[in-house]
């Protein structure tokens, strides 16, 4: 029986979080939340004789990405009209990049499963602008046009995917690196990204590809790798049954979780590209990203191995750490406090006690109030001894809630460790003497009552004895 090759390559949309549109002055809104068109003006509405300028940070942007992915940054930037009648495109035509992209021949490493990482080839990234939204209700069709215009990147993956789950690794790394240089929110449900595969299968061994399918409405990782998967069980049981695959854009029904069919494809041809009479070439010189490529902050990648090598942390710790840049800023802000408290261990509280109390809180790191200098301190308490590790926990249970710092909690609540050999070897006696049974059956070789003894002295200190101290006078008075 053949076997078939599934072949994947992605195109993924972007808006850029720029302060205007790309080519004209109005405001770039929240499409969900912002009264419809608001943000709109008569360049942006397609009015006839309007001329479009371009928007320097969109490029800006633009460069930046083309820059973290890798590509050949272009000289030469030709925007193209790409011509086509629809009730959002209030011109008949979208504003894009054909021939000369901003980018070329770029890539990106996405992790596996399987701890292994894969190179995938990126083919182009270039710059266009969004269209308007529909909303069809009650037999009625709504336009909103805040989003026509808003600064647009289209990223395009050579076909060197082949499998569900690796487009779902790489359309991650990509919304990462793009929340990286913040450049765009990564918010699958509001649109601003937008990631659609295109899927063909080939006889294994075979050099040339099959028909494809491209799949659109995916609003999440988890659609991606699901859609993809099954679209691959599809187009695989039509060639089994000797049918040929129909190239055209099909839709994921998210609770059905199946695709189905929504247009035939068009060709380039269709669109009857031209260049954009009303812009001029856009050169971008060497010097200008020199300067932008000097405004990217360290990436995903570099900071993953970093935290490994030079903090000495697992491969686990640090990818956790290293998937959003405002945790890792806040967190590398921590390591360079107080030398004495190790990476390792900001990490550990970090990753087991903070984000436990954030996601119960529902709140972000930028929305919190405990500061890293303000951890550290806490921890600072805990390894010089003035409190144990667990009233360590509670501590920090309070400073997330009341945003006041561990010494005044300490203090407050009493919670000093108790260090002090004489008063715990008081406490150890009296226990022993307390609970002669059991001292006797420690002694009869039940070692398992030691950690009972234990238990009776934490108790009686209400958490706050030095576990090492009480250790070491009960190994004593035992003996
Ligand atoms: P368009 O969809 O606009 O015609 P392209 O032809 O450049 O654009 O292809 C878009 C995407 O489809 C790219 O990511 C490319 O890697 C991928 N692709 C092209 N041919 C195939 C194929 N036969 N199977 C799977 N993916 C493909
Ligand atoms: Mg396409
Ligand atoms: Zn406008």
């Amino acid at each position: 029986m053949i076997t078939y090759e599934p072949i994947i390559g992605l195109e993924i949309h972007a808006e850029l979080m720029s302060k205007s549109k790309m080519f004209c002055g109005c405001k770039v809104v929240d499409s969900v939340t912002a009264p419809p068109n608001t943000a709109v003006c008569p360049v942006c509405l397609g009015m006839p004789g309007m001329l479009p300028v371009i928007n320097r940070q969109a490029v800006e942007f633009s460069i930046k990405v083309a820059i973290a992915l890798n590509c050949d940054v272009q000289h030469h930037n030709i925007f193209a009209r790409k011509n086509y009648f629809y009730p959002d495109l209030a011109k008949a035509y979208q504003v894009t990049q054909y021939e000369q992209p901003i980018g070329l021949n770029g890539w990106v490493d996405i992790e596996l499963g399987t701890g292994e990482t894969k190179r995938i080839r990126i083919r182009r990234v270039h710059m266009e602008e969004d269209t308007g939204k529909l909303t069809h209700e009650n037999g009625r069709s709504l336009v909103d046009y805040n989003r026509a215009g808003v600064p647009l990147l289209e990223i395009v993956s050579e076909p060197d995917i082949h499998s569900g789950e690796e487009a779902r690794a790489y359309g991650i790394k990509i919304r990462r690196i793009l929340r990286y240089l913040g450049v765009n929110s990564g918010d699958m449900e509001k649109g601003v990204l937008r990631v659609e595969p295109n899927i063909s299968l080939r006889p294994m061994g075979s050099t040339t590809f099959g028909t494809r399918t491209e799949l659109k409405n995916l609003n999440s990782f988890r659609a991606l790798a699901d859609g993809s998967a099954y679209e691959i069980m599809r187009q695989e049981t039509i060639l089994r049954a000797g049918g040929a695959v129909v190239q055209e854009t099909r839709g994921w029904h998210d609770s059905k979780r199946i695709t189905f069919s929504q247009r035939v494809k068009e060709e380039a041809e269709d669109y009857r590209y031209f260049d954009e009479p009303d812009l001029p070439p856009l050169f971008v010189d060497e010097e200008w990203i020199t300067a932008v490529a000097q405004t990217l902050p360290e990436l995903p990648d570099a900071k993953l191995a970093r935290y490994q090598i030079e903090y000495d942390l697992s491969p686990y710790d640090a990818a956790v750490l290293a998937d959003e840049i405002r945790v890792a800023t806040w967190f590398e802000t921590a390591v360079t406090v107080n030398s004495a408290i190790t990476p390792k261990t900001i990490a550990n509280w970090v990753i087991n006690a903070l984000f436990r109390l954030m996601n119960n809180a529902k709140l972000t790191i930028d929305e919190i109030s405990i500061t890293p200098e303000q951890l550290v301190e806490l921890l600072g308490l805990i390894a010089d001894q003035t409190i144990n590790q667990n009233s360590g926990r509670k501590v920090l249970d309070e400073m997330f809630e009341t945003g006041k710092t561990a010494v005044s909690i300490i203090e407050s609540k009493g919670l000093t460790q108790i260090s002090d050999e004489d008063a715990l070897a008081a406490i150890v006696a009296q226990l022993l003497a307390d609970n002669a049974d059991s001292v006797a059956a420690y002694c009869g070789g039940n070692k398992k009552v030691r950690g009972f003894l234990i238990g009776q002295v934490m108790r009686a200190t209400k958490g706050k004895a030095n576990p090492r101290l009480v250790n070491d006078l009960l190994t004593k008075a035992l003996a």
